[in-house]
């Protein structure tokens, strides 16, 4: 019986045999001359064996049932480090521990040891990964496809407050949680021409010729749900040069050349794109996207047809879900396997489409919405630029049956921008390829259906869906905040992991002293270790007993990290000024987050904060009371000591731009009190917490438009407010970085003169917020309060319920548990035909 054999089984024993022969056997090392890295590989293999017993048990009863499954298709996916995750959800954490210490050897060092798959830019793609954490949990068949990146995000490191960029190499030692599939290997075409022809029946056919072929290799990565027996599978795709043997060239004696082009096409998934809510409109882009969107479908394709031999069942077995426009060219992609490939008529194959695909929205950035050129998408893909073509003729013809005459709005919603420089709408293509699309917060799906996609909403109402994002409480309390975890299961019980509205059973411990106390400690004790990080990361000291303010997130104007600034700035005038006041209480600013490396203004704001530091920390005027710390190289694994050590979260944006957030979701759960204003996820999180244990300022998206509707003036904002002028003069002045002073022009002139983020209309609001904000933090029975309310009622933000609402109402799906009871080790048995297809 599967997970009782010596081999895979899960005694004390077990595990340090399993360690042994791992180290010995696969390493090719004896205890004398291991490092600590083989033992952590060695580690990962054994953990990894356990899961491959419950992943095959969980393909097998997919596959027998015939489940329909969900496919979730991004371009990112931020996993973090897999060790210390997969050992909690397999439930021998504690036995892993006991045996590795009985080896002499420490747990936490080997996890230490893994390099983290940084195969996203921030929040979208961490929502991908709780997604995944979550399906998994909830026993939903399901399956995430995306890139494997052999560069993930650029490792970042400040030199003189600036920001660098280092290639981020993660893959140099090796992944033993990945499993290359190379049977599963599928052919991808590139550009090229299409023709005309007619099939046996005489029916018109288009068939592709591409100029370039490639080779996607899937490796897959196994997903375990929390303490149950399902695995399901993250399915990574990598290119491979198809060009192996090229003869002709051969035989013209260019061989070295042959050779080294090979490698051109693997270019293809070399790198991630390091931009977070802005495109990038390159070619090579476009490429990745095709690629894992066309490997994926043809994967989905070859696994239906393993049970069924047409596609009659097919929106019935598949779901799939794009997040973001990234995978949206999969819309003209089905339709070109459907008709192309598969002999199904445009109609037939388009009632498929719309029935297999939805969309999420991520964004209402204008500037963020997705839109290829014309002419490089016809070169690229010449056959889909035919069917974007005809999609987009039936769908203005639709919207001319139902508007007649309505010439702009055609205009509007034509899934082609014209112009000189025609571009393709690919948030329209994926609504219009969709059954359901939905936003991330509730505010985020009102603007959407209000603005964005206004036109949309008024033709189909019933598309629009919302879908609170949410954030795994398994990495995100459990594994982050242990000693917090701990408490809680001392007080409610443990089902609270899978069921994170059991938290509302804490709120009966509120005004316990001794609760409290506990509490208390325990956020002390995490502010410790994230000190102790900072004292070695950054050789800076800081104090445990002073209010962590953090803000961590990626860096973006919208996001507001520079009206974080002027409010520490503000603090530090006046305290030179008036000295302490009584309701100054000792604050350490910490920051962290990566900028786009072409993003000018964000790198500049990271070099301002880190100039005001320079400043803050060395003045023995404000010692003891401010200091400022920039965190280098913000990640998974450092947030996830940086949430549970806050006592202050930052989500500032400007109202109406940010569409969930779930940074916010991660601080609140380890029990940090928000500052916030009214934007994505804040305002159900306050509904939630309640308006008195949340710190909110600001305007509100729809006085944010009506100010610049009537002509927004910042300029008045800074006449009118002696600090505010003050410390907008400072940094003009050069008085933070002396040696330059017009270093921070841009950002002076960008606020004054246009402040496209309202910064300087919301600075009065926030600081008299952040004054409140002292004021509670003095009261410390007060703010243990609150903290654990805020707990308490988070139980909404769980992503185990933004997916159960995903399975209910977008995907149709139900839970298929996996028994490892009564089962035969399976027979590996090779199908020559999938032989034959490498
Ligand atoms: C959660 C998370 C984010 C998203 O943070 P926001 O505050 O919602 O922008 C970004 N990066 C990492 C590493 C995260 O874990």
């Amino acid at each position: 019986m599967l997970g009782k054999n010596d081999r895979t089984g899960m005694t004390l024993e077990n595990l340090k045999q399993a360690l042994i022969d791992h180290l010995y056997y696969i390493q090719g090392r004896d205890e004398q001359f291991a490092t600590l890295n083989d033992y952590y590989m060695a580690l990962a293999y054994t953990v990894r064996d356990r899961l491959t017993d419950r992943r095959i048990k969980t393909a097998q009863t997919y596959f027998q049932k015939d489940t329909k499954v969900v496919y979730y298709l991004s371009a990112e996916f931020l996993v973090g480090r897999l060790s210390a995750n997969n050992l909690i959800n397999l439930g021998i954490y504690d036995e892993m521990k006991e045996a590795t210490k009985k080896m002499g050897l420490n747990l936490e060092d080997l996890l230490e040891q893994e390099e983290e798959p940084g195969l996203g830019n921030g929040g979208l793609g961490r929502l991908a990964a709780c997604f995944l954490d979550s399906l998994a949990t909830l026993e939903i068949p399901a399956m995430g496809y995306g890139i494997r990146y052999e560069f993930g995000i650029f490792d970042q490191f400040i030199v003189d407050g600036w920001q660098r960029e280092r290639p981020d190499n993660w893959l140099r030692y090796g992944n033993p949680w990945e499993i290359a599939r190379i049977d599963y290997t599928v052919e991808i075409k590139l550009g090229g021409h299409t023709e005309a022809v007619t099939d046996a029946q005489g029916g018109y056919r288009v068939r592709w010729v591409p100029q370039d072929t490639v080779y996607g290799v899937p490796y897959d990565t196994p997903i375990p749900g929390y303490r149950n027996n399902t695995v399901n599978t993250l399915r990574l795709w990598s290119a491979k040069a198809s060009e192996d043997f090229d003869f002709q060239v051969f035989d013209a004696g260019q061989y070295t050349q042959a050779v080294a082009e090979k490698t051109f096409s693997e270019n293809i998934s070399k790198v991630l794109y390091p931009n977070d809510n802005t495109p990038q409109g390159k070619e090579l882009r476009l490429q990745q996207q095709y690629f894992f969107v066309s490997c994926s479908l043809q994967d989905i394709i070859r696994s239906y047809l393993r049970n069924h031999d047409n596609f009659d069942q097919f929106s019935n077995k598949v779901a799939i879900q794009l997040n973001d426009t990234h995978p949206s060219i999969g819309v003209a992609e089905l339709m070109r396997l459907l008709i192309d490939e598969h002999a199904l008529d445009w109609n037939r194959a388009w009632d498929i489409t719309r029935q297999t695909f939805a969309y999420t929205n991520h964004t209402l950035l204008i500037e963020a919405l997705e839109r290829w050129s014309v002419s490089l998408f016809g070169r690229l893909l010449p056959r889909h630029l035919e069917i974007i073509y005809e999609i987009n003729n039936r769908f203005l013809d639709e919207i001319r049956r139902k508007f007649p005459g309505d010439r702009d709005r055609l205009e509007r919603m034509s899934l082609i921008q014209e112009g000189d420089d025609k571009h393709i709408r690919m948030a329209y293509l994926a609504f219009v390829g969709s059954h359901t699309t939905n936003g991330v917060a509730a505010l985020h799906t009102e603007l959407l259906k209000r603005d964005v996609m206004h036109d949309f909403y008024e033709m189909y109402p019933e598309k629009f869906q919302n879908k609170t994002n949410g954030v795994t409480p398994r990495r995100w309390l459990l594994m982050s905040n242990p000693k917090l975890s701990d408490l809680i299961t001392s007080k409610i019980g443990d089902r609270w992991v899978k069921d994170l509205s059991e938290l509302r059973k804490l709120e009966a411990f509120v005004d316990d002293a001794e609760f409290q106390k506990t509490w208390r400690e325990i956020k002390q004790d995490n502010k410790r270790t994230l000190a102790d990080y900072i004292q070695s990361d950054n050789n800076l000291e800081i104090d445990p007993d002073s209010m962590f303010d953090v803000q961590v997130k990626r860096i973006h104007e919208y996001k507001r990290q520079l009206l974080n600034a002027l409010h520490v700035i503000t603090l530090y005038n006046r305290i030179k000024q008036h000295g302490a006041s009584p309701s100054d209480v000792p604050r350490t600013f910490i920051f962290g987050g990566k900028a786009a490396p072409g993003y000018f203004m964000a790198k500049l704001v990271i070099k301002l904060i880190n100039s005001v530091a320079e400043v803050v920390n060395n003045d023995p005027d404000v010692k003891g009371l401010l200091k400022v710390v920039y965190l280098s190289n913000f990640s998974v694994s450092l947030g996830q000591i940086t949430y549970p050590a806050a006592d202050l979260s930052e989500q500032i944006s400007t109202a109406g731009k940010e569409a969930s957030g779930t940074g916010n979701m991660k601080f609140a759960l380890s029990g940090a009190l928000t500052i916030g204003t009214l934007d994505g996820a804040n305002v159900e999180i306050r509904e939630e917490v309640g308006e008195e244990n949340f710190f909110l300022f600001g305007l509100d998206a729809q006085e944010v438009m009506a100010m610049k509707a009537q002509g927004y003036n910042p300029l008045a904002y800074y006449r009118n407010n002696a600090a505010l002028k003050t410390v907008i003069d400072q940094i003009a002045s050069g008085f933070f970085s002396p040696k330059e002073p017009a270093l921070f022009k841009s950002i002076v002139d960008s606020l004054l003169y246009k402040d496209e983020y309202m910064l300087l209309a919301d600075y009065q609001f926030y600081v008299d917020c952040q004054e409140k904000v002292s004021l509670a933090y003095q009261d410390q029975t007060q703010w243990t309060r609150m903290s654990i309310l805020n707990v308490a009622r988070m139980g909404k933000f769980s992503s185990d319920y933004t997916i159960s609402e995903y399975c209910k109402s977008i995907w149709h799906v139900e839970p298929v548990p996996v028994s490892l009871e009564d089962c035969e080790l399976p027979t590996p048995r090779l199908k020559p035909s999938l032989v034959d297809q490498v």
